[in-house]
């Protein structure tokens, strides 16, 4: 990162800040990187701040800063500044911790005393103060997520998702994952750290992964919680796999709603699951009943993306439960054999399922599956909208006088969920496909790149660390076009689960 110094600022200076800034956020993209130099030294302060290292001349820098008048460029790279100012606090803040803990460590009572200390001083609850130990212990076990929880690498958040998603492993090993997932971080929100991260546990070892997945099957549980205002919570602890074909059962019945029904999504699924519960009770009664109005019911889809030699048992590479996450194969060998789950199956050698052009606007279902199977969620940066419920996009808009082979193909399609595809559209933001890298790079109406890596598909572990250490290696690579005008999607009714959609983007 870059080092803010307080002497007056060259043109050199910006243009290696730029270069700082352009590596820093464009991956293993090059057209990102292109698009990402282009920006910074058209907004060469922003692009200080945004490659600045936190620290005493960066926090100063930032608090000198006249807010008023500042380029809204400027003030949100400000914004990711102090978030990184507030990491660097954090790891700052776990250094003390530690000495302090170092010093009461041949005690287990003087530790428990060290909390109601820490408690007492920050005027925190036990339980808070808990957290700021714990953190700080972990992080002694955990020198690189210290270090770039310091460098504002990892925000506060992260390291902790990190720290919690490989609690599971020995030191060693979980520094192993810390290592490896450390760099892809400032790409990734911290629920897709913490997916990378139970993935990467899941194939590192994975007859233990074994060992814990069936200890924890045995606490699986629903229990009650009373709340405020006459409500209660029923959480439910079960298998990813049953946890996802509950949800998914709930979504089918809260989808059969009369269009005009005005309750949400959520208050949908809740009465749904009363609804089917209670029906157990009224013996006979069936929750399937119609009354006028109601839509016919789409059958659950389960999906779940495997490769061919994962389900075959043998290889432990982790399969993709949609709606989830990262799974052990066995759950999907388990469940290989019920009508419901729907198995995307993935060529071990590539990772990705076949393709098969349409002869169509719509894709078939084999294009559909390979596209959901690789995308796996919205492909806006960050977003986790499952693909199953995603508009499948004409990244180049369809063109009648063309041949549909020739759009409806697995290069021009992309998954974006409703509210990233009306982004597209009314909001001036261009995403294009990297061919070869496979990087989405979403282009904001100021021109600057924000990057989404491709979902590692389910292939095989060699090939995909042969393939990062290939990046590195670097490489000319082909920019994808994005077309304005007419703006293609090809629905899924599903996606109206999420409610007052307003009929835009035009379907077709
Ligand atoms: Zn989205």
């Amino acid at each position: 990162m870059f080092e803010l110094s307080s002497e007056v600022r060259t043109a050199d200076d910006d243009v290696a800040a730029a270069l700082a800034y352009a590596r820093s956020v464009a991956g293993r993209s090059h057209v990102a990187e292109d698009l990402a130099m282009h920006w910074a030294l058209a907004h060469p302060e922003a692009a200080r701040l945004a490659a600045a290292r936190p620290g005493p001349a960066l926090t100063w820098r930032l608090t000198d800063l006249a807010v008023a008048d500042a380029p809204s460029e400027d003030l949100l790279e400000a914004l990711g500044a102090w978030e990184r100012t507030a990491a660097w606090v954090a790891a700052e803040q776990a250094r003390v911790l530690q000495e302090l803990q170092r010093r009461v460590a041949a005690s287990t009572w003087a530790q428990k005393g060290l909390r109601e200390d820490v408690a007492g001083t920050l005027a925190v609850s036990g339980r808070a103060a808990g957290i700021l130990c714990d953190r700080a212990r972990e992080l002694t076990a955990a020198p690189e997520v210290h270090d770039a929880l310091r460098e504002g690498v990892l925000s506060v958040r992260k390291a902790d998702v990190l720290l919690r998603d490989t609690g599971s492993l020995p030191a060693s090993e979980a520094r192993r994952v810390h290592d490896a997932l450390i760099a892809q971080a400032p790409l990734l929100t911290a629920p897709q750290l913490g997916a990378a991260a139970r993935r990467a546990v899941l194939e590192l070892d994975p007859h233990a992964a074994e060992a814990r997945h069936r200890q924890a099957r045995e606490e699986r549980c629903v229990v009650l919680e009373p709340a405020a205002d006459c409500m209660a919570t029923i959480r439910a602890y079960l298998p990813a796999t049953d946890a996802v074909r509950a949800m998914r059962a709930l979504d089918a019945v809260a989808a059969a709603a009369a269009p005009e029904d005005p309750r949400g999504i959520d208050a949908r699924r809740a009465d749904a699951l009363v609804d089917v519960l209670a029906a157990v009770l009224d013996a006979g009664v069936s929750v399937q009943a119609t009354s006028p109005g109601r839509r016919r019911r789409r059958t659950p889809r389960l999906n779940l993306t495997i490769s061919t030699d994962a389900l075959a048992g043998a290889t432990s590479t982790a399969g993709f439960l949609d709606g989830y996450g990262p799974v052990l194969p066995s759950l999907a060998r388990r469940l290989a054999h019920e009508a419901a789950w729907h198995f995307v199956r993935t060529d071990p050698a590539t990772g990705e399922a076949l393709e098969q052009p349409g002869s169509r606007y719509r894709p078939p279902e084999a294009l559909r599956s390979a596209i959901i199977a690789r995308d796996v969620t919205c492909t806006f940066p960050g977003c986790r909208v499952s693909a199953q419920v995603c508009d499948l996009d004409h990244t180049v808009p369809f063109d009648d006088t063309r041949e549909a082979a020739e759009q409806t193909r697995r290069s021009n399609l992309t998954a974006l969920c409703r509210h990233h595809h009306r982004l597209k559209t009314h909001g001036r933001w261009t995403p294009s496909r990297d061919p070869d890298s496979g990087v989405v790079v979403w282009t904001s109406p100021g021109g600057k790149p924000y990057t989404r890596d491709p979902v590692e598909a389910p292939g095989e572990p060699d090939r995909r660390l042969a393939r990062r250490e290939a990046d590195q290696g670097g490489g000319d690579v082909g920019a994808g076009h994005q077309g304005a005008g007419r703006d293609g999607d090809v629905g899924d009714d599903r996606s109206s689960l999420t409610g007052a959609d307003p009929p835009d983007p035009a379907p077709f």
